[in-house]
């Protein structure tokens, strides 16, 4: 899948929202990814999760780890495509954590799994609880990356889509009068 067919598909599920909109950062974009979109028509969602498979494949991963809530279902695709086992960290009083039974055999093939990446810091959490379980990630997997993302191994993404973004004060699209959004209160989890 060619960047342009992904952004394609991000559009029309209407997941790739265009306007004047207010970041949990604080500062506003003319876009917004409505994440959750992408998996909400389960063909869509196994077409983008495919071709984030066919990426991190070459890894030989022999788990996929992703961060709940938004990686469950892309981590669970990804995982059914190679045919591996697939598992997800949570919070836990605030420090992330692998529980509900799931384990991690030493030296094992981890390949993360994330929906949209921005800062990467929830996969370098994944990445530190797999490490502490002395299991390998082997590859990051992202199916858009929002920024320049310093990671160890890589962040591989089907798209890279930096974030245009504004302080309040140096807003063009406020200074134009448009109308602002929060697409914050209408997200799902987390
Ligand atoms: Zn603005």
């Amino acid at each position: 899948m060619t960047a342009p067919e992904l952004l394609a598909i991000l559009e029309r599920s209407g997941a790739m929202l265009q306007g004047h909109f207010l970041l949990s950062s604080g500062r506003h974009s003319d876009r917004f990814i409505q994440k959750f979109r992408i998996f909400e028509d389960p063909a869509v969602a196994e077409k983008v999760c495919g071709a984030l498979a066919a990426e991190v494949q070459a890894a030989a991963p022999q788990v996929i780890v992703s961060a709940a809530v938004g990686g469950v279902i892309p981590g669970y695709i990804v995982a059914k495509a190679l045919g591996i086992r697939n598992m997800f960290v949570e919070k836990m009083e605030g420090r992330p954590v692998l529980r509900r039974g799931f384990q991690l055999a030493r030296g094992e093939r981890v390949v993360i799994v994330e929906d949209v990446m921005t800062t990467g810091r929830s996969a370098q959490e994944v990445a530190a609880v797999v490490r502490s379980l002395n299991a390998d990630v082997v590859a990051i997997g992202a199916i858009v990356k929002r920024g320049p993302v310093e990671s160890s191994p890589p962040v591989t993404a089907l798209l890279d889509l930096p974030l245009s973004d504004y302080a309040p004060d140096a807003c063009p699209l406020c200074s134009a009068g448009v109308a602002l959004q929060d697409p914050g209160s209408r997200r799902v989890g987390a």
